[in-house]
């Protein structure tokens, strides 16, 4: 079976600072790089949970594990504009670097606003420690805040929204991140042809939901020549979780889900004491929510990358295991692409 993913051809590390979007490559709607991809404790080849999304002008870290500062540089992507980090849980794998970076981010690189989005327990453990970075009670004079996620929409701009989505796993108050490309009317280049319209301007406002008049002096409603609304891309991000069943709804027909597979099928029993799936229940959720594609992270050491694999793919075979820097890019109806960041 041919796999969709396409390891895209123009994977030279890019500089995102510079540049602002992958040299040749088409305008991504969402690019989700992986930081860390290890379950718990680093490995030699992974580090602990991390994530970024950038869309736009915009960069959503998702997690911050030990190590997490190192890994972005090592992507070259750099600091600036990392102003919003969405916690999905308060474990400890998933919050220790945020100590690190906000020292750094204080110290040495202009902090002047990061939002430190997530559920009870993680934030009061990240005010531990912050009151450590930055003394205590001193956290408002820092340039972070600390803000309380509830699930429901998180953020919006005029392309996209990110939802909050309640999970299970261990202990309360822990998150999924849908990011969704706004519905958009496609413009009927052939209804505007048949009602004598102009191209040009007029055509251009009409696409943007602006009435237009014609030279004729006619008034041509957007409704007349834009078709139904279709759904944008999706990209449906979880981390640590233990059931997958409230998952499948919002999960549906995403072009990306990226889930834990922290164990085998072999471990179910583990797993579920611990609060975690196995590759084959994310592969199951994969494939009975229809997404595109799956990629899995928070790979546990006691696993090689290729059992994880060979499991997911038997039952869902558009899966991959993500490595650490792997960067996956999102768009409508477009097989999701990938590179690795790895600075050489
Ligand atoms: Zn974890
Ligand atoms: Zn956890």
């Amino acid at each position: 079976m041919t796999r969709r993913i396409i390891w895209s051809l123009c994977a030279l590390p890019v500089n995102w600072e510079d540049s602002g979007n992958p040299a040749a490559c088409e305008e991504p709607v969402f690019e989700l790089v992986f930081l860390g991809t290890s379950a718990s404790a680093p490995s030699v080849q992974r580090g602990l949970s991390s994530a970024l999304v950038m869309v736009n002008e915009h960069r959503f870290m998702i997690d911050c594990g030990e190590g997490t500062q190192r890994q972005l540089l090592r992507t070259g992507l750099g600091f600036r504009r990392l102003d919003k980090i969405l916690l999905t849980h308060g474990h400890l794998d998933h919050i220790l670097g945020l100590g690190g970076l906000a020292s750094t981010l204080g110290r040495w690189e202009a902090l002047e606003e990061l939002n430190i989005f997530g559920g009870g327990m993680a934030l009061a453990r990240v005010q531990m420690l912050m009151d450590v970075v930055f003394g205590p009670g001193q956290t408002p004079n820092s340039g972070v805040t600390l803000n309380l996620m509830e699930a429901g929409l998180l953020f919006e701009d005029k392309q996209f929204t990110l939802t909050a989505v309640p999970v299970q796993h261990r202990g309360p108050d822990c998150f999924a991140f849908l990011f969704e490309e706004k519905e958009r009317r496609p413009f009927l280049p052939e209804v505007a042809e048949a009602l004598g319209i102009p191209h040009g301007p007029v055509r251009r406002d009409l696409a943007l939901g602006i009435p237009a008049t014609l030279p004729d002096g006619r008034v041509v409603q957007p409704e007349e020549v834009l078709g139904e609304p279709q759904r944008g891309a999706r990209l449906f991000f979880a981390g640590d979780v233990s059931h997958t069943g409230p998952l499948h709804k919002v999960a549906e027909g995403a072009d990306l889900l990226a889930v834990e597979a922290t164990y085998l099928d072999a471990d179910k029993q583990l797993a579920k004491q611990h609060g975690h799936i196995t590759a084959t229940a994310a592969a199951r959720l994969a494939r009975n929510a229809g997404v595109r594609q799956l990629v899995l992270h928070h790979v546990s050491r006691r696993y090689t990358t290729q059992q994880v694999l060979e499991e997911a793919q038997a039952i869902f075979p558009d899966t991959i295991v993500a490595s650490d820097l792997d960067s996956f890019a999102v768009r409508k109806d477009k097989p999701v692409t990938a590179r690795n960041l790895r600075q050489r």
